[in-house]
């Protein structure tokens, strides 16, 4: 059984972390993690392109130093950027200031070949705790998501996700996919239907 929709009890339990925007707007915050990948983002880019739609990218500092140019794009395209380690380390299994290390290599690598200083950081398979949280609140933003794709679940049911997404798309609503090899086939089922519907709807996206 899986959950696409984050429970309000756990949003309200982390309360310092972003869930989702303001309910006010009708717009949709739609982010991409794990990348930058080659022959995935640019599928990403394309799509986005297509439906003239922003995205904010959590990239991990590792890929982004194999796929400098890809970053580059992405930024210049006017996606927003955001850190998420540089070697996608699970801060249940990682000593805070390796942690933080990694998180500031991860920064160093995004400014160093996008331009981009982040300002918005989200945990790899959203594992944080409130002791490694506090000193990362200092200068991020930590955002979680609201909806949540499993794009990268090899045995998914991708118009089960599908539906259960849309169905829970309301304004402001943060939606998690990956732009990573493991997604693709999911992200081609998914994505442009899903572009479609938004669009269908009268949404907007907007940038974290
Ligand atoms: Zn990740």
């Amino acid at each position: 059984m899986l959950f696409y929709k984050v429970p309000g009890i756990i949003q309200n339990l982390f309360g310092s972390f972003t869930w989702h925007k303001d309910r006010e707007h009708k717009t949709v915050y739609l982010t991409f993690d794990d990348g930058p990948v080659p022959s995935v983002s640019d599928y990403v880019l394309r799509l986005l392109e297509d439906y003239n739609m922003k995205a904010t990218f959590f990239m991990v500092g590792d890929n982004v130093s194999k796929n400098s140019n890809l970053a580059n794009e992405i930024a210049q395209r006017g996606h927003g950027i955001g850190n998420h380690t540089h070697h996608h380390l699970n801060a249940g299994k990682t000593p805070l200031t390796v942690y933080l290390e990694d998180i500031e290599q991860c920064r160093k690598t995004i400014l160093e070949k996008t331009g981009v200083e982040t300002k918005t950081f989200r945990p790899p398979y959203g594992k944080i705790n409130r002791r490694y949280s506090r000193y990362l609140l200092k200068e991020y933003e930590i955002v979680l998501w609201e909806l949540i794709s499993w794009d990268f679940k090899k045995e998914l049911n991708s118009s089960v996700a599908l539906g259960k997404i849309m169905k829970y798309t309301e304004n402001g609503s943060i939606v998690l996919f990956h732009d990573q090899q493991k997604s693709k086939k999911n992200l081609q089922e998914i994505l442009p239907k899903y572009l479609d519907y938004l669009s269908s709807q009268g949404f907007q996206t907007g940038l974290l």
